[in-house]
């Protein structure tokens, strides 16, 4: 019986960009028209244990009630949850050094992520201990004429 060499393990480079488009569905499609044609923000909130859920979902994961028609609008104030100031290059995201913050906006029960802009990002050592947890924050739309129906027809600000 001969005995088996142990294997090499190897890492493989590779690079892959895959560019895909797909569905929004009927929920988020409503979402997304509401921010680019009124720039408002909708989410649904779940009849049996009221959470407000944005993005909004089309039924509650947590009782699997159905939430179609279920829609209330948020005001574009809330708070921060965290943060992450990113200092390395991804494809299709902005030049770095720029923050991408979890907020709660208008009461959702629910953190979304989105660009925390407005900061003087020259010192992110600075920017890393001046940011806090619960600090306000407000969304802030593009123009009309610039909103395409998609999550970054805004962006969220620190309210001064
Ligand atoms: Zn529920």
């Amino acid at each position: 019986m001969t005995q088996e060499k142990e294997v090499e393990l190897l890492t493989v480079q590779d690079k892959w960009e895959i560019p895909y488009a797909y569905s929004a569905g009927e929920t988020v499609s409503k979402f997304l028209v509401e921010l680019r044609d009124n720039a408002r923000i909708l989410a649904t909130k779940c009849p049996k244990c009221q959470q407000i859920l944005l993005p909004p979902r089309s039924f509650c994961a947590t009782c699997f009630v159905s939430l179609k028609d279920q829609w209330v609008e948020i005001e574009p104030v809330g708070e921060l949850v965290t943060y992450s100031i990113c200092t390395e290059a991804i494809p299709g995201a902005p030049k770095p050094p720029y923050v991408v913050a979890f907020v709660t906006l208008g009461g959702s029960s629910t953190p979304m992520a989105q660009f925390l802009e407005g900061l003087d990002l020259s010192d992110i050592d600075k920017v890393a201990k001046e940011l806090k947890v619960c600090m306000p924050v407000k969304a802030v739309f593009k123009d009309k004429a610039e909103r395409k129906g998609s999550i970054l027809d805004f962006h969220i600000e620190l309210v001064k």
